[in-house]
């Protein structure tokens, strides 16, 4: 696994130093991460890397997940479905539920941390335990947020103003709270099996391992098979492509733990492909993150055509990489894509068609794009920034004023 000195060559000595600077800093911090899942989706990707970090730096980290069965995880897909915006129906028994399986989570662990940080709804609930506690209580949230439905919202505000903080990825998320709010942007780890560089022929192999053929044009969207990710509207937008240039399809993802719903799309999008053998829905395992990264690497243009996103890791995945990157407006992808400098911003499943169309055509276009893109992840939205955010983010809840000094 590399360490924090073996990101010198990616963004610089000072880089470094301050990290270890801040480090010394946060000897005396215990920090607790809580999730609902430990593989699959953009929190788990980024907690695998930034717990084993924040340790390294001499921070005391650990990264618990809760449990659930069936029935919570139906009812967290409909809490996260409607903060996206999706009308969604809660019953009194769904609410109940929810606090049962998180108390009951509760009584099996510990917090006997200075900073405890809930990633996302499905754990919020914990915060109960905080009057007993004499420790910081952070809410982070992943999700779009800007435009929560009434009833999941003030179900889960009461929640939130028992926090010392909530953290968002983007400005559109915050709202009226008591709360201190934070803005911290998602991350990538250019130096993971994810992101890491490949050598042609690793790439070529993993293409071949697909049959999908390296010589057309090649249009990937890599997610969680999900309705917010729209891969129906993906297949739509392809097929208004391929009337003019015979290019090919990939929609690839996996589920995770805590989405229940993963199986009822991929049987969508499969009806949706209808047997076109220029579509490839390739339903990949957890571990599949090398390849994920040769798909992304391999592809000519990578989508993400998002109905609504959290931040959209798989945005800078791809930026990172070259790519030249086509994404919805919405969510946390507008801070990644400034449209036609770095990356195309689209708003329909026609605009998407014309910018593929586009970018196909015009290599040395895509290619600028491209250029500035990566440019743009390695300055914003790597995981040292992201470490160093969380790491004065703690310092500062132990601090009155407003500023911590180094
Ligand atoms: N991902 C993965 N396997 C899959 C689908 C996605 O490892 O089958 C990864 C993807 O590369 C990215 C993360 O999961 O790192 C998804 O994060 P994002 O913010 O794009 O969306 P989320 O799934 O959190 O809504």
């Amino acid at each position: 696994m590399p360490q924090v000195k073996d990101y010198k060559d990616i963004v610089g000595q000072s880089v470094i130093d301050e990290l270890f600077a801040i480090g010394e800093k946060s000897r005396d911090l215990k920090i607790q991460h809580v999730n609902s899942t430990a593989v699959g989706g953009g929190v788990a990707e980024i907690l695998t890397r930034l717990v084993p970090m924040m340790n390294e730096l001499g921070v005391q980290a650990r990264w618990d997940v809760i449990k659930g069965g069936e029935k919570f995880f139906a009812i967290t897909k409909k809490m996260h479905n409607a903060l996206h915006g999706v009308p969604e129906t809660f019953t009194d028994d769904d609410w109940a539920h929810f606090m049962e399986v998180d108390r009951e989570n509760a009584r099996s662990m510990n917090f006997d941390n200075n900073v405890v940080f809930i990633h996302d709804p499905q754990p919020i609930g914990l915060v109960e335990q905080r009057e007993h506690l004499d420790n910081k209580w952070v809410w982070r949230c992943h999700i779009d947020f800007s435009e929560p439905r009434e009833n999941v919202w003030l179900f889960l505000k009461d929640f939130i103003e028992r926090f010392d903080g909530a953290i968002f990825s983007a400005p559109a998320f915050s709202r009226p709270l008591k709360t201190k709010q934070f803005l911290i942007s998602p991350s990538i780890d250019p130096l993971s099996d994810k992101n890491k560089d490949l050598s042609d022929d690793f790439v070529r192999d993993i293409f071949d391992r697909f049959g999908i053929d390296r010589k057309r044009p090649v249009v990937t969207q890599i997610s969680r098979f999900d309705y917010l990710k729209d891969p129906v509207g993906v297949i739509k937008a392809y097929r208004l492509v391929k009337r003019y240039i015979d290019c090919q399809l990939v929609l690839a993802g996996g589920g995770a733990t805590d989405d229940p719903e993963g199986e009822k799309v991929l049987s969508e999008v499969r009806e949706a492909a209808n047997g076109d053998r220029d579509v490839f829905v390739l339903l990949l395992p957890p571990s599949s993150d090398v390849e994920i990264n040769a798909l992304q690497r391999g592809s000519t243009v990578v989508l993400q055509k998002s109905l609504r996103e959290g931040f959209g890791l798989t945005v800078a995945e791809a930026m990172w990489k070259s790519r030249p990157v086509i994404a919805s407006a919405v969510g946390g992808i507008p801070l990644q894509i400034k449209h036609k400098y770095n990356g195309i911003l689209t708003h329909s499943i026609e605009g998407t068609a014309y910018w593929i169309k586009q970018l196909i055509n015009e290599p040395n276009y895509a290619r600028e794009l491209a250029r500035n893109g990566k440019e743009h992840i390695r300055q914003n939205f790597l995981i040292t920034r992201h470490l160093r955010d969380y790491l004065l983010l703690s310092l500062s809840l132990f601090h009155d004023k407003d500023i911590v000094y180094l």
